[in-house]
């Protein structure tokens, strides 16, 4: 899953984006407002962690208008102690939480995970086929309640592969999810995740299937 953080105080932007790598998110950060705008417009993110105060464009002028393009998608507002206006004002407008700075990291992974929990409409968002579970707010995969181990990009190629049982998923779809902007896009790398994956789940009676030239499927081995 990927997140994005529209902050222009570098040095909060690099804690959060640390933070939120650690556990297992794919973190994307843009410093001015109107660049989380077009990046809203492209990419799917699966959260928004909002600064209200932007530089280029007001933060709630870009909650305004993702709101406005029907996009759901769950957004964190951070705001300056001095403004509990701005606060309310971002709530107004479809922001689903808020955290007044300063904040601990702590609190903020706290935050996160609740709202993506939320976000999915289940007390358990956490997907199962067989005897393999991917829980995509703790970042956790297990055969029969045994963690695998698996890097950030294979994890984020088994959340995409488990949220489309079954259906096939093009590389470019696995790129956009794994990627983030500063990191150097490799097609040939999807493949290796994807011989890791196999490797790994290769007892649970599930496949990833390789249709050539359309992408991959996660389905039951027996189909
Ligand atoms: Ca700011």
């Amino acid at each position: 899953m990927r997140i994005l953080i529209s902050e222009d105080d570098s040095a909060l932007a690099e804690a959060l984006r640390f933070a939120l790598t650690q556990s297992g998110f794919a973190v994307d950060w843009v410093g001015n407002g109107l660049a989380a705008d077009e990046a809203l417009k492209t990419a799917g993110f699966g959260l928004l962690i909002l600064d209200l105060g932007l530089p280029k464009l007001d933060g709630l002028e870009v909650l305004r208008r993702l709101r406005r393009r029907n996009d759901p998608l769950p957004v964190l507002i951070l705001s300056g102690r001095e403004q509990p206006e701005e606060k309310v004002a971002g709530l107004d407008l479809g922001a689903d939480d808020y955290l007044v700075k300063p904040f601990s990291l702590n609190e903020l992974q706290a935050r996160v995970r609740a709202l993506l929990r939320r976000g999915h409409g289940t007390a358990s968002p956490v997907l199962s086929y067989r005897d393999l579970s991917f829980d995509p707010v703790a970042r956790v995969a297990t055969i029969r309640g045994h963690p695998l181990s698996l890097s950030t990009h294979e994890l984020s190629v088994l959340e995409v592969l488990m949220r489309r049982f079954s259906r096939v998923v093009s590389k470019e779809q696995l790129v956009e999810q794994v990627y983030t902007y500063d990191q150097e896009v490799s097609h040939n790398a999807i493949e290796v995740y994807v011989h890791r994956l196999r490797k790994k789940i290769g007892d649970t009676g599930l496949v990833v299937r390789t249709l050539y030239g359309r992408g991959y499927a996660l389905d039951y081995l027996e189909h």
